[in-house]
């Protein structure tokens, strides 16, 4: 499906309007087109990009926007699957955007989501779609905030954004969301979950995966040991405490407790005003982070740029120059 929206990319450029008028009617195929045009890394397609954006800036910002991390093997795309499904019977629209570090691209992740997620990418009322990360450093970001975006005005009304707990896309993914639920394990240490303190400090909550059959007691205990250690760090400053939930996607256990807790997250917060508060500083962090991106793109875009840097970074190695001076250099 990827090579043939690579194809229609390529073979023509359309008017913003076809864009923008598929997307707020709720056409899937429109849509999926549009998420490739903002994906495009190509110079050519970015002022369309934009405008397609701006052509739906009015319809998007209505969603709830759910982020869910967790090791490899916690359970993620099962829950995501069962938990999908308890949100679409209860009448929501929803888009799953699956944030993917180990992947460059997209295609190869596609397929493997979609076989995942089985039957929720067979439910007419939810939507599928790995976002590749990219090369960042290369100045080349994700898209997943745009992708949000138009799902948003295509009528989703909820966001899963799905990554893998492992680096450093976790704070990518919390820098999207309004709720960030992080799965663990029971019986698995901390060190073999990969988890850094940090991770635990930005979740809204963690839900012990698994909680069946052999395992229920082992999931009890680690909720148990988990909120004792929730209760160590410091208030999170909007009024909202992190709890621990346990869940089963193979019994569908605590599927309703983890969505009325997101509920309840959602109500306080829009209240006291902190859910407005985290958009606005992800608004303004996104720009910074475009700006950066474009700043780098520019700089390294210049011919000679590279070897002029590599060339400097040897000297620095070799002692010969000072880093201040090889900046001051390469600068100038
Ligand atoms: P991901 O890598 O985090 O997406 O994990 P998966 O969703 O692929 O699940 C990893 C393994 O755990 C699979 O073999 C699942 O069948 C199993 N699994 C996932 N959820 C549950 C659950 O609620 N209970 C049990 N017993 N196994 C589960």
């Amino acid at each position: 499906m990827r090579g043939k929206f690579d194809c229609f990319n390529m073979r023509q450029r359309l008017s913003p309007d076809y864009y923008i008028t598929g997307i707020l009617a709720h056409d899937r195929l429109v849509l999926s087109q549009a998420i490739t045009l903002v994906e495009s890394q190509l110079a050519a397609d970015y002022p369309l990009a934009q405008a397609v954006l701006d052509g739906v800036l009015a319809h998007t910002g209505n969603s709830m926007r759910i982020g869910i991390t967790g090791v490899p093997g916690v359970g993620k795309s099962t829950f995501i699957e069962v938990f999908g499904q308890h949100l679409t019977a209860q009448g929501h629209q929803l888009a799953v955007l699956a944030l993917d570090p180990t992947s460059q691209r997209s295609g190869g992740s596609l397929l493997g989501d979609k076989t995942r997620m089985e039957n929720l990418s067979m439910n007419p009322s939810a939507y599928i779609r790995p976002s590749p990360v990219g090369n960042a450093l290369g100045g080349i970001g994700h898209r997943t905030r745009e992708t949000m975006l138009l799902c948003e005005a295509a009528g989703f009304d909820i966001i899963l954004i799905e990554t893998v707990g492992v680096g450093q896309s976790e704070t990518v993914v919390y820098e999207l969301v309004d709720f960030f639920l992080l799965l663990m394990l029971a019986g698995a240490g901390d060190e073999l979950q990969g988890m850094k303190r940090g991770i635990m400090e930005l979740a809204d909550a963690l839900a012990i995966t698994k909680a069946d059959g052999d395992n229920g007691p082992a999931a009890n205990r680690a909720q148990f040991e988990y909120q004792n250690a929730l209760h160590l760090f410091p208030p999170t400053g909007t009024g909202w405490q992190p709890p621990v939930l346990t869940c089963s996607a193979l019994t569908n256990a605590g599927m309703a407790d983890v969505w009325q807790l997101i509920q309840e997250h959602q109500k306080l917060t829009t209240q006291n005003g902190h859910r407005a508060q985290r958009r606005q500083s992800q608004q303004v962090n996104w720009f910074r982070e475009l700006l950066r991106q474009r700043l780098d793109g520019q700089f390294f875009g210049q011919p000679g740029i590279r070897n002029r840097m590599n060339d400097l970074e040897n000297r620095v190695r070799q002692g010969e120059i000072l880093p201040g001076k090889a900046v001051g250099e390469l600068l100038g």
